[in-house]
């Protein structure tokens, strides 16, 4: 039930647009307290007050606080410095959302370039355990805490053109195994959700802009929702302790 939700303090990275942003409405609804982290202030601070507004709309008493903190997950001394930019009334990180990721274009393996290479993987996978370290040492130590990593369908197979995109959830894919295994002997827990295809910004990004390619993408098939794969998070994170959903793979009805 979304009731064991209630006050828990809930970490998303890349709550600012896509995906990241509607699970910050369903946990205000919920009744938890959230950190909403991205790099683009603005969009944070629009995605806080649908949060309060809908946490007010629901009645809710429990929870409700947001603090927006602007950070990219790839920078070292800054996520080393997140702790502290928590206010400490919101009390602990109890359930941490790595979400923030992107792919930057469809490229014949020969054509990558280093910068799109190293930028993926900084976000995607350097910044993904970053983050896993920032608050693994207190969740161990509290025997409670929930890491709840986005990997993706191409972390589970690759398609051509996607060769480092694919390589980046990978490696979030076996990580997050190896993180689990790590912990199997405290209460934290570790999920991992692979989404298959998400209409987001992301969509438009991968082909650099060009809607025309992106849209081609959905011909024939009708994708996930950013609603969906918040509904499999706020699930994932609703179960009761003893269960952890350690990978849950979510894919439109009719994508191959
Ligand atoms: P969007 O591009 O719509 O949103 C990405 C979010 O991440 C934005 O809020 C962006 O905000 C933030 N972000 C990106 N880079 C960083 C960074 N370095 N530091 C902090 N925040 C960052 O993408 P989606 O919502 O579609 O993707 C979310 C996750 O879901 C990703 O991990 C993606 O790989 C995964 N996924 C997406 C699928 C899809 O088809 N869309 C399918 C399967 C998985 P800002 O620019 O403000 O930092």
């Amino acid at each position: 039930s979304t009731q064991r939700l209630e006050d828990k303090l809930v970490l998303i990275t890349g709550a600012s647009g896509g995906i990241g942003a509607v699970p910050a409405i369903l946990f205000a609804k919920a009744g938890a307290n959230l950190v909403l982290l991205a790099r683009r202030q603005d969009k944070l601070t629009s995605v806080a007050s649908a949060a309060q507004a809908a946490h007010k709309a629901a009645g809710q008493t429990k929870g409700g606080k947001v603090v927006t903190v602007v950070l990219d997950v790839s920078d070292r001394e800054g996520v080393n410095a997140l702790r502290g930019k928590i206010p400490s009334e919101l009390g602990q990180v109890d359930i941490l959302v790595n979400n923030a990721g992107f792919v930057l274009g469809v490229d014949k393996i020969g054509d990558i370039k280093d910068d799109d290479m190293e930028a993926m993987f900084e976000t995607n996978v350097y910044g993904l355990i970053r983050m896993t370290q920032a608050f693994l040492k207190e969740f161990k130590a509290r025997n409670s805490g929930h890491i709840i990593n986005i990997g993706s369908v191409a972390g589970r197979e690759a398609y051509a053109g996607g060769a480092i995109y694919c390589a980046t959830k990978a490696a979030v894919r076996s990580f997050s195994v190896s993180l689990l295994k790590e912990v199997v002997d405290t209460n934290v827990r570790v999920s991992e959700i692979q989404p298959g295809l998400v209409e987001t910004e992301f969509s438009i990004v991968r082909f650099r802009g060009d809607k025309g390619a992106a849209d081609k993408v959905y011909e024939g098939l009708e994708p996930l929702t950013g609603k969906d794969v918040a509904e499999e998070i706020v699930w994932v994170a609703s179960r009761p302790a003893h269960v952890n959903v350690a990978e849950l793979f979510v894919m439109p009805v009719n994508q191959a």
